[in-house]
């Protein structure tokens, strides 16, 4: 059966990256929670979606060029008062379920990777006990290669609609294996059985991402795609429990 992971902790239910988002996604019957992080000045690890506060939160900046209190002392939009936490919290808060880690490497806000940063998270995660219950994301192929020098844990390459539209199924199938990445995930609504077949057929594990709405849910669990992300989990479960039970019949 195709795997859930609750995006951000499920942003259209709890708000961006927040804790209260990533303890319910935690007792949830999904397999992954899905989170980005970023570096502080000061050598925390936040974890938040964009490389900014300004989008997300009361407060605007760059993580990156702000200490580890200035971020944590932003409210996060919709969030019920919350404020971002760094990876060690988040590790925390996973000790004990089942939910495993679904960690996206972003860029800074210039797009450019963060320097030396992924054999830092990389670190962070092994030193909580969580390292071996993580999978890998990045939309750059710069930072796909940064992990494969750090760690031999599964990771997947985000592609985007821009990117499959300019270099084409093929080439896009090339450059993942040329790069030893096992799996590429797709923008749902680039998704279909023909790019699914393709994927599949050169040996790669094919996901996608950002299935919010009910009709985008619908479509990968009829596809059988391996795993999605989306903001809406609780949704996304409600769903699979609807297909499965029809399975059944
Ligand atoms: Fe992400």
């Amino acid at each position: 059966m195709t795997r859930i992971a609750s995006h951000r902790g499920g942003t259209l239910e709890y708000g961006d990256s927040t804790p209260q988002g990533f303890a319910a996604t935690a007792n949830m019957p999904l397999e992954e929670v899905e989170f980005d992080v970023h570096p502080t000045a000061d050598g925390a690890i936040i974890v938040h979606h964009d490389a900014t506060l300004d989008g997300t939160t009361d407060r605007s900046g760059a993580i990156a060029a702000m200490s580890e209190a200035e971020v944590r002392a932003a409210v996060i939009n919709y969030g019920a008062g919350a404020h971002p936490i760094s990876l060690t919290e988040l590790c925390a808060i996973y000790a004990d379920s089942a939910v495993d880690f679904r960690c996206e490497i972003k860029p800074g806000v210039d797009g450019r990777p963060y320097e030396n940063f992924v054999p830092r998270v990389v670190e962070t995660l092994a030193r909580h006990g969580m390292l071996e219950r993580t999978t890998f994301s990045s939309f750059l192929v710069e930072s796909q290669n940064a992990l494969s020098a750090a760690t031999s844990r599964p990771r997947l390459w985000l592609v985007s609609p821009p990117v499959l539209r300019q270099l084409g199924p093929a080439a896009v199938i090339e450059l993942a294996k040329s790069r030893g990445i096992p799996e590429i995930g797709v923008h749902v609504d680039t998704a279909d059985s023909v790019l699914m077949a393709e994927v599949e057929a050169a040996g790669l594990d094919f996901g996608c991402w950002a299935a919010h709405s009910a009709r985008q849910i619908e479509k990968l669990l009829a596809l059988g795609v391996k795993v999605f992300t989306t903001d809406r989990p609780s949704l996304a479960i409600a769903i699979r429990n609807r297909f499965r039970a029809e399975a059944e019949l």
